[in-house]
């Protein structure tokens, strides 16, 4: 008898379809079935939906209803769980998407793109490597169970591979625990969480993350455990240090990563070794919140305060919101760990000032250094009172000879690539600009071009000035180039005085595009063969360099006079991170204590204060305050409408009209009951976006906040309809999205 089913389909929220689609099935499928149905001219890959309807009456003859029917459904493929197709109606609904858009964002593209027949070999194909590898029977018996027993589980099921019996290489013994690990590890064991795990840097949390899923996994032998992290190539360490204590335990198979940069084959096989239940760590970035994991039973988001771990296109989710939400379905534990926490995982660590209210996370501390290694002196050189356009101070230069002629080494930070971020002309004032964004082509001397870092744009410098035919171009800015280049000349003389050559590297976005060229140079830091490594953000985040004593920034001051209110927070975290890399082995800084450098114009700065003690708490206690004051998150949620459009007006026109149709609904629903309430809502201007125009594109925002999260989502729900029907009104709108809890302005 047939049924009506309905089937999740990749439809954007921006069209007028529903989120489900109903179509016919020859038979009952349960909810989390994969299937291939006809969408317009396609067919795709959907999700089964709601379990089905009851039996229908078939379709009578020749005069077939609208309903279209169920291609095919994909053998042998256990349904997605009930925690994943919950987790996927959450995201999609707080983050104002279509629930099929989530559903299948997350699927790895060989299942989405391919047709049945190649899904089936591929599952084939699959099921006998792993068999292979694993040294046990194929289990492709699960291809012959008919779909309607297609049960939930399906390591339950016995669809999974069972672990080896006997570790296939010898154990790798973990450490003694430190005091403060031992009490973490047992706060994190005695209760439910969800554990912020607020450890210095260097304070060992790494080790915390695996002892805190051996313990889980020796109490449930088939459970699963998500290890997230930021951005999977600057952390080949964490990567090692999980398979080595891991892989012994249960095969090399057992640890799985999941990330952008994989082939989609390897994307594919990540993918199913963790719906299979064969994969028992998955390791990924932010994209693998939605990979189906269905023993899982404890989530780590790794440096939890990074960025990366919101979604910057499509569906704007925050992978550590949906962590701690994730957890919560699937009666999971979590812990989200950090030297620097976000302030608002902060903010929720601490107690309400309301009596009784007990805080959202559970805060664990671990507030020393493994072997009691000393943090870093906080040094900071006042730029006013050095030689105008000086790159490196003095007295950081002395500092830096020292250490190298000691053997230690050294790491120099500045979030800028490139040589020069302008070069300008220096009789008319002409700048590079870039023609396509609101943007500055910065100069590359290498190969001698100005190259847009928005669009990616690039030309040949100029020989004159194309206004005044001036050939008096020069630079302003400095970028992680120049500073190599300038260092080398600095430091010439020393590494003649020391009879060898002083090896200087540069890591960021430019010097690490071949593949492998990070890995290669991360590796040779650790091996000591590097002295000094000069690089963007990328090098000053949770490395493990044993033998780096002294870290220095430049030029820090413009994220103090940002508009973005989060952009404090930002350098604090980047400088608490970068100092974190120095003095982490206990030897060297019995001997001598480490370093920090700040080369700032504005030495006494709260930031900097707080720095210099090291005291995260006092800074995050400042800024919440100010927050406060000012209603910002976490007091209040934001939301923003995002506009681009072929013009300014077009972009302005739509918003403008958005705003008033907006203070429509806000005043149809003043006076309603507290289900309905909108009055907590605060519309602002439309203005333009920080970058306004990238790509010939001009861009466009619209913030919306308020102090209640209910209401925000209630008035966003509201709020596509006007979204869809002003679309049609102006033409020059190329695309709109909404952005729930931004993280920048
Ligand atoms: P964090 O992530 O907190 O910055 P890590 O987890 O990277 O710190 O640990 C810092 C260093 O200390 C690593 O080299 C790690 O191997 C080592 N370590 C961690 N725990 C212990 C311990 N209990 N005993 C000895 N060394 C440890
Ligand atoms: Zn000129
Ligand atoms: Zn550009």
């Amino acid at each position: 008898m047939p049924h009506i089913v309905s089937v999740l389909v990749p439809t954007p929220k921006q069209s007028h379809l529903p989120d489900a689609l109903s179509y016919w099935a020859e038979s009952d499928l349960c909810a989390g079935t994969l299937v291939k149905v006809p969408l317009g001219p396609r067919e795709v890959l959907g999700i089964v939906w709601h379990a089905s309807t009851p039996p229908q009456e078939p379709p009578a003859g020749a005069r077939t209803p609208e309903l279209k029917w169920v291609s095919c459904v994909i053998e042998g493929f256990p349904a997605l769980s009930q925690g994943w197709l919950e987790l996927v109606a959450f995201s999609a609904q707080y983050y104002q998407r279509s629930l099929g858009e989530v559903a299948l964002w997350g699927m790895p593209p060989q299942l989405k793109n391919s047709s049945a027949e190649q899904i089936q070999k591929r599952l084939e194909r699959w099921h006998q490597h792993s068999s292979q590898t694993l040294g046990t029977p194929t289990r492709a018996a699960s291809k012959k169970r008919s779909r309607a027993s297609l049960a939930q589980d399906p390591v339950a099921n016995g669809t999974a591979t069972a672990p080896p019996s006997s570790p296939a290489r010898e154990l790798a013994t973990p450490p003694l625990l430190s005091a403060e690990q031992r009490q973490a590890l047992h706060d994190i064991g005695t209760n439910p969480g969800p554990f912020l795990l607020f450890g210095s840097t260097g304070s060992g949390k790494t080790e915390v993350y695996l002892q805190a899923i051996q313990a889980l996994f020796e109490r449930d032998s088939l459970a699963q455990a998500l290890i997230m992290v930021p951005e999977i190539n600057l952390t080949p360490q964490l990567q090692a240090r999980v398979r080595e204590r891991f892989a012994p335990l249960w095969g090399e198979h057992s640890i799985v990563c999941l990330h952008s940069g994989l082939t989609p084959a390897q994307r594919l096989k990540s993918w199913l070794a963790a719906h299979f239940g064969q994969a028992r760590v998955v390791l990924g970035t932010r994209m693998s919140i939605f990979a189906s994991i269905p023993r899982l039973q404890i989530i780590i988001v790794d440096e939890e305060h990074d960025v990366s771990y919101k979604q910057q296109e499509g569906a704007r989710y925050s992978a550590r919101d949906l962590a701690v939400y994730r957890a919560r379905l699937e009666n999971a534990r979590v812990i989200l760990g950090s030297a620097t926490p976000s302030l608002e995982s902060w903010h929720h660590s601490q107690a309400s000032t309301q009596a009784g209210v007990k805080p959202r996370y559970q805060l664990v501390a671990m507030p020393s250094r493994i072997g009691n290694a000393s943090l870093a002196q906080v040094h900071r050189v006042d730029m006013n009172h050095q030689p105008r356009k000086t790159v490196f101070s003095s007295p950081l230069l002395t500092a830096i000879e020292s250490r190298l002629k000691a053997r230690e080494q050294v790491l120099i930070v500045l979030n800028r690539r490139g040589y020069a971020p302008v070069l300008q002309c220096n009789s008319c004032g002409w700048k590079t600009r870039c023609q396509h964004c609101s943007a500055f082509k910065v100069f590359h001397k290498l190969d001698r071009t100005l190259r847009c870092h928005h669009c990616g744009q690039t030309e040949r410098v100029p020989k004159a000035c194309p206004v005044c035919a001036d050939q008096d171009i020069g630079m302003l800015g400095l970028g992680t180039q120049q500073l190599e280049e300038q260092l080398q000349a600095a430091l010439l003389s020393m590494g003649q005085e020391l009879g060898r050559a002083i090896i200087i590297e540069r890591i960021d976005a430019d010097s690490t595009q071949a593949k492998g060229s990070l890995e290669e140079r991360l590796e040779r830091m650790h091996a000591g063969d590097i002295d000094v490594l000069i690089g963007t953000q990328m090098i000053a985040k949770g490395h493990d360099f044993r033998r780096v004593t002294l870290v220095a920034a430049i030029d820090v001051d413009q994220a103090l006079f940002s508009n973005d209110f989060r952009a404090c927070e930002r350098l604090f975290a980047l400088l608490m991170q970068a100092s974190g890399r120095a003095g982490r082995d206990a030897h060297l800084t019995l001997a001598r204590p480490s370093e920090m450098w700040l080369q700032t114009h504005h030495p006494k700065h709260a930031l900097f204060e707080a720095l210099k003690a090291h005291d995260y708490v006092r800074f995050a206690t400042d800024q919440l305050r100010e927050r406060q004051l000012a209603n910002m998150p976490p007091f209040s949620s934001q939301a923003l409408i995002r506009v681009e459009a072929r013009t300014a007006h077009a972009a302005l026109g739509y918003l403008n009209e958005l705003h008033t149709q907006g203070s429509g609904l806000l005043q149809e629903a003043s006076g309603t009951e507290p289900g309905s309430s909108l009055e907590d809502i605060f519309l602002y201007s439309a203005v333009p976006m920080q970058m306004q125009k990238l790509a010939n594109v001009e861009r466009y925002q619209l913030l919306i906040e308020s102090g209640s999260r209910a209401q925000l989502q209630r008035f966003l729900r509201r709020l596509h309809e006007p979204l869809r029907g002003l679309k049609k009104k102006h033409p020059g709108v190329l695309r709109w999205v909404i952005d729930v809890d931004p993280q920048s302005l």
